[in-house]
């Protein structure tokens, strides 16, 4: 971005006038020109107030609307720009800060201003509407109210759940505490202001209902250092720091966070606290919620346009001092924002798979530097990236090393499958163990990372498979409730069974492999007394289920969990005492370098489900690979010593974080399509990277490829890929700065898809 407050009076000439910067979400490398219809350029102590609004553009034969992100003499003849059609807003809607971080995420995953802008903002926003949201009807319960509401008819259910709500609640409702209750909140709440029972005020948008203070834990002497350690750093007003807070599952991790945020409230700031997708559990919020006795608002994928809205204004506002959210929410404006927290930061959910590939985790850690203020990374598995940064001394380690309260960690033990007699995926050890458990009346939990009934369906007698017609993969049979399909889980495409083999036309049809549904179906078989819950995404596809699911099984009323990783993190059930992992050979030896890291983070997650509570907790983890050395390492000697072992493999191997990654994807329809683009590139970076090793030729550039992605068709597109790997990070970005106008231009990227992928996550 091109700064342009101060000091360019004299650039204020005909030929060298300063017009709009305006970041339009395309595929545009710098922003675009734009004369104001007002006016407003021509005084620049105006400037500063004009970047960081909306305008509405003409753009070809529409109009679009875009954001000012700078004020600068143009880069093109005066009469060939055009005329911005209006000023949305009268004041910015984004910060500077704001901006220069979003600048700043453009830069380094070298993605339009306009797509991180428009990734950033909430879609009301986007489409132009009023930045600020003035009061919400709210309602309030009167005197009268409080003595007429108690003595409602008893059968009068759904009426009485509404009265309780406003006699219990001290802050006013509003529509959505009202709507939780009933769906007939409107009817009766018009009934009610016309008998004077309640009375109507304009509230704040955000409101959840405050939830009951639940009992409140001393800290032990492990989490009370660690809260001091961040706490005296936010009270010197030291800046930044980062924090990286170790601890095993159910060390009390959460109850860390919550002081840390007390504190920080407490002096008047605002804090983000970052949760994986699956982490933002109910129970999560309310414990939030109970603890801080104060409303907090949420961003998540399965907010509408108005909560997203709603909650982007109240901590853009000041009104909600604390935001919780996923993935995006790292963007959210803050008017304060005094402290950071990204709870199990090494989950996978935290990087942005289309679009612009950003690491929230990454980004978040630089918007705290650029903010000044301290950021705390949580997890019992911190990813490889974060020790090596505790190892560079550029995070500060705090460990939490003893369960909270009295619970022990769980024993570990591997158990060699080879040549046993393995029953629908479980062998006779596992299933001994879980009839003893069951026999003690405590929960087991079975893990298996892969939904549906079998993975592949085979014909016995020539070997065909159901594939995906789009995909190189195999179609997953489901049983489903009605009857029994054929989906591909990587594109959706969904199938009845062939009643024959396509092939040879016989009749004999074999399931191969294990998915949760047919385990579930070998469990309720082997153990028909007992109550078997399934969780995994098929059956908590619908509203609600989930928490119903997880609830039931917190309460104890199932024996046994069957799950996928959904399972695997953040809940708390505190009678299960057996976890069995069937299935984690797949982790050991992958294409992916990072299966491992996930197979022991994944491990532990499900592991840590164990002996949360006062019965101690054993887990059995199924393997044909029991002298894997790294998996050894695991189980005897724990996370830390594995990811020694892990990150010192990594070196050797010239692989992150020791080197940095650019993947350069490409699909296209025909296949020789995106191998020309992709050698083509291939061809200009290696002649870039020449003139560039001239100046200073240090530095170490490796190009692989161009090869074909793990799953190299897909939703019918064939998918190639190029990796640029570098130990010099600057020098990696000055190569793509240097390249990206070459691949904007280019004829050939015309026929493909492409895209960039700045520190890769999957291969
Ligand atoms: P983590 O997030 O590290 O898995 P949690 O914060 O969820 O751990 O804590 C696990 C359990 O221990 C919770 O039920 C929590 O209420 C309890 N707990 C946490 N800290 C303490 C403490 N200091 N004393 C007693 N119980 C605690
Ligand atoms: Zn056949
Ligand atoms: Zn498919």
């Amino acid at each position: 971005m091109q700064s342009n407050t101060s000091g360019q009076d004299e650039a204020d000439t005909s030929t060298n006038k300063a017009v709009l910067k305006v970041a339009v979400s395309g595929p545009f490398l710098t922003p675009l020109d734009y004369l104001d219809c007002d006016n407003l350029t021509e005084t620049p102590e105006m400037w500063p107030r004009l970047i960081g609004r909306r305008v509405e553009i003409p753009f070809r034969n529409r109009s679009l609307i875009a954001i000012v992100v700078a004020v600068a003499p143009a880069d093109y003849a005066l009469e060939k720009i055009k005329t911005i059609l209006r000023w949305i807003d009268e004041e910015p809607i984004l910060h500077p800060q704001d901006l220069t971080f979003l600048q700043w995420v453009s830069d380094y995953y070298h993605a339009p201003m306009g797509e991180v802008i428009n990734t950033a903002l909430p879609k009301r926003i986007r489409g132009g509407e009023e930045a600020s949201i003035h009061g919400h009807d709210v309602w309030t319960i009167t005197a009268l109210g409080r003595e007429q509401l108690q003595n409602l008819p008893a059968k009068a259910k759904a009426k009485r759940a509404l009265a309780e709500q406003f006699l219990t609640c001290e802050t006013p409702l509003n529509r959505e505490i009202c709507k939780a209750q009933t769906a007939s909140w409107r009817k009766f709440v018009n009934e009610w202001l016309d008998l004077g029972w309640v009375s109507q005020t304009s509230g704040p948008c955000w409101q959840e209902a405050v939830a009951v203070p639940g009992p409140q834990h001393a800290l032990n002497s492990e989490q009370q250092s660690a809260v001091d350690q961040v706490v005296s750093h936010v009270r010197s007003g030291d800046g930044f720091a980062s924090f990286l807070l170790q601890g095993i599952t159910g060390s009390g991790k959460t109850e860390v966070y919550l002081a840390m945020v007390e504190h920080v409230l407490e002096m008047g700031r605002q804090v983000l606290i970052l949760v994986p997708e699956i982490g933002l559990t109910p129970q999560m919020i309310q414990r939030f919620s109970a603890h801080l006795q104060r409303p907090i608002a949420l961003m998540h994928s399965a907010m509408n346009d108005t909560q997203r809205h709603c909650a982007w204004h109240s901590v853009r506002s000041g009104e909600v001092s604390v935001l919780m959210g996923t993935r995006s929410a790292v963007f959210a404006p803050f008017k304060d924002l005094g402290l950071c927290i990204i709870d199990e930061e090494h989950d996978t959910s935290y990087k942005q798979q289309d679009g612009v590939r950003y690491s929230a985790r990454d980004i978040l850690v630089r918007r705290a530097h650029q903010l000044q203020v301290p950021i705390v990374l949580g997890s019992a598995t911190p990813s490889l990236e974060s020790l090596f940064n505790v190892d560079q001394q550029r995070y500060r380690l705090l460990t939490l090393n003893r369960r909270a309260g009295t619970a022990k960690p769980p024993k570990i033990r591997l158990i060699d499958i080879r040549g046993e007699k393995i029953q629908e995926g479980v062998g006779a050890k596992l299933k001994a163990a879980m009839q003893k458990h069951l026999q003690a009346g405590q929960q087991v939990l079975l893990f298996l990372n892969r939904r549906g009934f079998a993975p592949v369906l085979m014909c016995h007698e020539c070997g065909w498979q159901a594939q995906c017609p789009s995909c190189d993969a195999n179609m997953t049979l489901h049983q489903g409730s009605y009857h029994q399909y054929l989906l591909c889980h990587h594109c959706g495409e969904q199938m009845n069974l062939p009643e024959s083999c396509p092939q040879c036309g016989s009749e004999e049809l074999h399931t191969v492999g294990q998915g949760t549904e047919r385990l579930e179906e070998t469990i309720v078989e082997w153990f028909p007394e007992k109550t078997v819950l399934r969780i995994d995404r098929d059956s908590t596809r619908l509203k609600g289920k989930m928490e119903e699911l997880t609830q039931q099984a917190q309460k104890g009323e199932a024996d046994i969990l069957i799950g996928t990783q959904m399972l695997a993190k953040g809940h708390h059930f505190p009678k299960v005492t057996l976890v069995g992992l069937l299935d984690i050979d797949q982790g050991l030896f992958s294409c992916d370098y990072r299966a491992t890291e996930r197979m022991a983070q994944l491990l532990l997650q499900v592991a840590g489900r164990a002996g949360r509570a006062e019965d101690e907790g054993e887990v059995l983890v199924q393997t044909h690979h029991p002298q894997h050395p790294l998996l050894l390492k695991l189980i005897n000697e724990g996370y830390g010593a594995f990811a020694e072992a892990a990150l010192a493999e990594r070196k050797e191997a010239h692989l992150p974080p020791w080197r940095f990654q650019c993947l350069v994807r490409c699909e296209a329809h025909n296949a020789q399509d995106a191998l020309d683009f992709l050698n083509s590139l291939k061809a200009g970076l290696e002649l870039q990277w020449q003139t560039l090793q001239q100046e200073s030729a240090d530095t170490v550039l490796e190009l692989w490829g161009p090869v074909s992605a793990p799953m190299m068709r897909r939703q019918g597109r064939y998918r190639y890929q190029l990796m640029l790997a570098s130990d010099s990070r600057p020098k990696l970005h000055q190569l793509l700065t240097l390249m990206l106008p070459h691949i904007y231009q280019s004829p050939l990227a015309r026929k493909v898809r492409w895209n960039l992928d700045i520190d890769p996550q999957d291969m």
